[in-house]
């Protein structure tokens, strides 16, 4: 049966199997930082390849890998620099800062929670309305809230606070050298969208897409990769007709929820959730959500963004950024239809989702529990684990020859250390989809047995065919 999965066993358990580690651990950690382990990377490394080959490998989205660092005009024409900002709020008592929001968000669940569902409600649409720094704070004097830390209620007055990173090209440190670290990947595609459209020969309705690391000065870091100040992103900007956008929101929406659906979410996982309040630009906006172990949380935004960015771009570069219909003569500046995914945020939610505690008896003579992580194959971080029964009478030699084999293809481990049944928990421990051991039948008949991670039922297959059976549970 499976158990409830709490944050901090996901946290250990990718230290201890080396999936994510703090960063710059041996100094005591970075804030908002996380690195990559073995394991982690890999899994990371699949789930970018498998958006990359949904999103890409079709006739009409085209990739690029634009730089990080960009012209400094791009933030103003996108906006940022005036408007990427969180209302920050420190409390005087406790010196914490906190995002205004949030602290009012967690006020609002902790009030449903109690079943105030109507004083809840009230609040949130005093929120949902908040748009200057008094606003915040009014909500937070009147409803009294306290500081999560100490309990105070003195607070000081809330300030607007940008979330880009600065910093500088070149020796000198001046105003005319200042540079931002990307918050986003995606104005790296409209300022390439006439430079792909042209180059790859595309005609509106077409996509760009793009995977790369973003950065983001959170006031708070908070659930581990949920919140972070580097992160990875996976966005594609869809450059439809104006008139169109409606119908290819839709089209996007229920493509990216399948998409969830195909690399083995639960439906019940995640869900869809409409925005409260739209950007003055957009005309519809939903998020995914995931269910997380602290409750549910966007892993990716869907947005139909009218014209507003290439419009934009087009006044503060002076470049046109049409698109000519050759055949009816008709030119438009494209609406754009936004998918904007967190790569670091969603392998979050693909590791919790695969976690799984069970009880299983000691068919394996092993535990009657074991620690499972269910990976849909294409995302586990190996894929087959080739394990010689004993370490004798040729078995290891046979199971090294096999393993060799099947490295040249995918990322397979050798494991021939502690009884067989504790290999197996190891491999489930790190969502190995197959165990393949070799046995002194294998000597005799070529034939090696296949251990399926879920089930854990074995079957008998010849050694030849091993790799095409991996191979199919990756297409
Ligand atoms: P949030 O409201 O959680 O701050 P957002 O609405 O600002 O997110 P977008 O700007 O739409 O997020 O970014 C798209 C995706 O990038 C998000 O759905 C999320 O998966 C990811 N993302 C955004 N900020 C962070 C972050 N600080 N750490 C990790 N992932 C992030």
């Amino acid at each position: 049966m499976a158990k409830e999965v709490t944050l901090d066993t996901i946290v250990s358990l990718a230290k201890r199997r080396g999936f994510v580690f703090q960063s710059s651990e041996i100094y005591g950690g970075l804030n908002g930082c996380w690195d990559y382990g073995s394991l982690g990377v890999e899994l990371l490394r699949n789930l970018k390849d498998a958006w990359w080959k949904a999103m890409t490998y079709r006739d009409d989205v085209e990739g690029v890998d634009a730089a990080i660092l960009m012209h400094p005009r791009v933030w103003e024409a996108s906006g940022h620099v005036a408007n990427f900002t969180d209302p920050m709020i420190d409390n005087k008592t406790s010196k914490a800062r906190y995002r205004a929001d949030n602290l009012i968000e967690d006020f609002i669940a902790k009030l449903e929670k109690n079943g105030k569902t109507d004083k809840a409600a009230a609040i949130a649409a005093k929120l949902a309305a908040a748009r200057e720094p008094e606003d915040f704070y009014n909500i937070i004097i009147e409803e009294e809230i306290t500081d999560p830390v100490g309990g105070s209620k003195d607070w000081t007055p809330v300030r607007y606070f940008n979330l880009m990173f600065k910093t500088f090209v070149g020796p000198v440190e001046d105003t005319n050298s200042v540079v931002y670290l990307r918050p986003e990947t995606a104005q790296g595609i409209f300022v390439n969208f006439k430079n792909v459209m042209e180059s790859a020969r595309q005609k509106v309705p077409f996509g760009i897409a793009q995977i790369g690391k973003a950065f983001r000065n959170e006031i708070n870091t908070k659930y581990f990769l949920f919140r972070t100040r580097e992160f990875e992103q996976m966005e594609m900007q869809y450059f439809v007709q104006p008139g169109t956008h409606t119908e290819q929101f839709e089209y996007w929406r229920q493509q990216r929820f399948q998409w969830f659906l195909d690399l083995g979410m639960n439906p019940d996982s995640i869900r869809f959730k409409p925005h409260d309040k739209l950007a003055h630009y957009a005309d519809a906006a939903v998020d995914i959500e995931y269910k997380f172990p602290f409750g549910w949380g966007e892993i990716e935004g869907i947005h139909s963004r009218t014209d507003f960015d290439l419009k934009r771009h087009e006044e503060f570069s002076s470049k046109k950024l049409e698109f000519v219909d050759t055949v009816t003569r008709d030119r438009f500046v494209p609406y754009v239809i936004e998918t904007s995914i967190g790569a670091s945020r969603s392998f979050m939610a693909f590791l919790c989702h695969a976690y799984n505690v069970e009880t299983v008896g000691d068919a394996e003579g092993e535990d009657a529990e074991r620690t499972v992580l269910k990976f849909h194959p294409k995302l586990a971080p190996v894929k087959a684990a080739v394990l010689p029964l004993v370490k004798k009478d040729g078995m290891p030699e046979f199971a090294e020859k096999l393993y060799r084999d099947l490295q040249k293809n995918f990322n397979v481990q050798y494991d021939e250390s502690a009884a067989i049944g504790r290999r197996y928990r190891r491999q489930d421990e790190i969502g190995t989809p197959f165990c393949i051991t070799v046995d002194g039948e294998s000597l005799k008949d070529n034939t090696v047995t296949i251990r399926e991670r879920d089930t854990m039922q074995q079957h008998r297959i010849s050694v030849d065919s091993v790799k095409e059976y991996v191979m199919k549970s990756l297409l």
